[in-house]
C-alpha cells in the first residue's frame, strides 16, 4: 500500500477552508477558537499476538472533535499513512459533514497505522478487540458511534460492537454503524456513500445542463465508494471511461464494464490484471478529458501540482480532502465546479444515523425507505447550500461549510459555553 506524502498538514488544509468560511460568517473569535480546537485526542497503543507467535505494538488513535450536536461519529481508517494529524483533520471535517446534512451528532475519527492486508484475519480481529478495548471508556451510542473507513470492514464493527457489549454485559449494537444486517445494521448501509455521492452528481450535472445518459465519468479509487458510484452512474447509462485502484488506473473510452471490473475485485482483491482497460497512470487519469471526475480514494490528490491540468466540468469528491485549498482555487478560477466532500460523500454518515435510530427503535427499515429517506437528506442540504452559494456568489465548498459552520454556532449560542 502506498503511503501519501504530505508536506503540508492535513488539518492545517482543512482549517484553511474553514477559516474561508467563518471569515464571512459573523462568528465571534471565541466561538472561531473553540472551533479550531479539538474537543479530545486520543492515542493508544495496541499489543497484539502475531499468528506467529511475536507480540507486536502498533499506534491507534480516536479523535473525537466536537459533540456540540450530539455524540460524536465518524470511522475508522486503517491504513498505513494513518497519523494524528490526518485523524484530526477527518475527525474536524466529520463535525461539518454532520451538520452539513443536519444529522444530531458532532464529529470523530479513528484511525490504526497498520496496511490491514498485512494481518491475518485473526491478527485483525485480535487488533481490532484491543483497539476498541483501549476506547471502552470513551465511546458508546450516547458518546461517540465508530463507523466503517478506508480498510475496515462490517465485520471489523461487529467485532467492536461485540467487545464493547462484552464489557457492557449486554448488547450494544447502537455504538457502531455500518455493521452487518444480522448484528442491526441497516439496509442500504454498504451503498450509502456511493449513493450519496451519485445522487448529489447527478442534480449537479442537471443543473450544469449534462446530460448522465452517455457523460464521460472517470472514478479515482475502486474501494466501497468508488466502485458503488461507478455502478450507480453505469445504472443512468453514463460511461465510466476510467476506474484506478492501489494496482494502477485503466482507461477505456468506450466505457468501463463495471460490473466486470467489480467481480475482478471480489475474486482478486484489487484490479491488478484487469483486461478491461488500458493501464494509464494515475495522473493521467486525473488529467482525461471527462464530464465528472471522482477522487474516492485518499487525501490531497488534487494539488497546485496537477489542478491546471484537470480536465473535467464537475469533481465530486467522494474522498475526504482530495483537493488542497490551492488546487481548489485553480479550479474556482477555471470554472470547475466542485461538490466538497463534506456533502458529497455524506450519504454513509447519514445511512448510519439511519442505522443508529433504527437501533435504538429496535425496528428496521426496508431498504426503499432507506434509499428515500437518504435521497431526501442529501438533496434538500445540497438544495439548501448551493443557494447560498448563489446568494453569496462563493463555491459550494464555502456555502457548504457556511451552512455548517452556522448549524453548530447556533448550538452552541443556545447551549452556552461552560467555561
Ligand atoms: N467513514 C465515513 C465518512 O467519512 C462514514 C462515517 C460514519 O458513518 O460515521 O463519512
Amino acid at each position: 500500500m502506498s503511503v501519501p506524502v504530505r508536506d503540508v498538514s492535513v488539518f492545517g488544509d482543512a482549517i484553511t477552508y474553514f477559516n474561508e468560511a467563518a471569515n464571512l460568517l459573523d462568528i465571534d473569535p471565541g466561538a472561531r477558537a473553540l472551533l479550531t480546537h479539538p474537543s479530545r485526542q486520543i492515542t493508544v497503543a495496541i499489543p497484539f499476538q502475531r499468528d506467529a507467535g511475536g507480540l507486536e505494538v502498533l499506534t491507534g488513535y480516536r479523535v473525537q472533535y466536537n459533540f456540540l450536536r450530539g455524540p460524536a461519529k465518524g470511522g475508522i481508517r486503517y491504513h498505513p499513512g494513518v497519523t494524528l494529524d490526518e485523524v484530526t483533520a477527518l475527525a474536524f471535517w466529520m463535525t461539518w459533514k454532520c451538520a452539513v446534512v443536519d444529522l444530531p451528532f458532532g464529529g470523530a475519527k479513528g484511525g490504526v497505522t497498520v496496511d490491514p492486508t498485512s494481518l491475518s484475519e485473526s491478527e485483525l480481529e485480535r487488533v481490532t478487540r484491543r483497539y476498541a478495548a483501549e476506547l471502552i471508556e470513551v465511546i458508546g451510542p450516547d458518546k461517540d458511534v465508530p463507523a466503517p473507513d478506508v480498510g475496515t470492514t462490517p465485520q471489523v464493527m461487529a467485532w467492536i460492537m461485540d467487545t464493547y457489549s462484552m464489557h457492557a454485559r449486554q448488547n450494544v449494537p447502537g455504538v457502531v454503524t455500518g455493521k452487518p444486517l444480522a448484528l442491526g445494521g441497516s439496509r442500504g448501509r454498504v451503498e450509502a456513500t456511493g449513493r450519496g455521492v451519485s445522487i448529489v452528481a447527478l442534480d449537479q450535472m442537471e443543473q450544469m445542463g449534462i446530460k448522465a445518459q452517455g457523460a464521460r465519468i472517470v472514478v479515482q479509487g475502486f474501494g466501497n465508494v468508488g466502485s458503488i458510484a461507478a455502478e450507480m452512474f453505469a445504472a443512468q447509462g453514463s460511461r465510466i471511461i476510467a476506474i484506478s485502484d492501489v494496482s494502477g488506473a485503466y482507461h477505456n473510452a468506450k466505457g468501463i464494464d463495471i460490473a466486470a471490473a467489480v467481480a475482478h475485485c471480489a475474486r482478486n482483491r484489487t484490479l491488478a490484471g484487469f483486461q478491461g482497460g488500458e493501464q494509464i497512470s494515475n495522473e493521467q487519469l486525473l488529467e482525461l478529458e471527462c464530464e465528472v471526475l471522482v477522487p474516492a480514494a485518499l487525501e490531497k490528490v488534487l494539488t497546485q501540482e496537477n489542478a491546471e491540468r484537470v480536465k473535467a466540468r464537475l469533481i465530486v469528491e467522494g474522498a475526504n480532502g482530495p483537493t488542497t485549498p490551492e488546487a481548489d482555487h485553480i479550479f474556482n478560477r477555471n470554472g470547475i465546479v466542485v461538490i466538497p466532500d463534506i456533502i458529497a460523500n455524506a450519504g454513509g454518515v447519514t445511512v448510519s444515523y439511519f442505522e443508529w435510530a433504527q437501533d435504538r427503535a429496535g425496528y428496521f427499515w426496508k431498504e426503499s425507505e432507506v434509499n428515500e429517506r437518504l435521497a431526501d437528506v442529501m438533496l434538500t442540504n445540497f438544495a439548501k447550500l448551493r443557494t447560498l452559494a448563489q446568494q453569496r456568489g462563493v463555491s459550494l465548498r464555502t456555502a457548504a461549510y457556511m451552512v455548517a459552520i452556522d448549524r453548530v454556532v447556533t448550538t452552541m449560542h443556545l447551549r452556552g459555553v461552560y467555561a
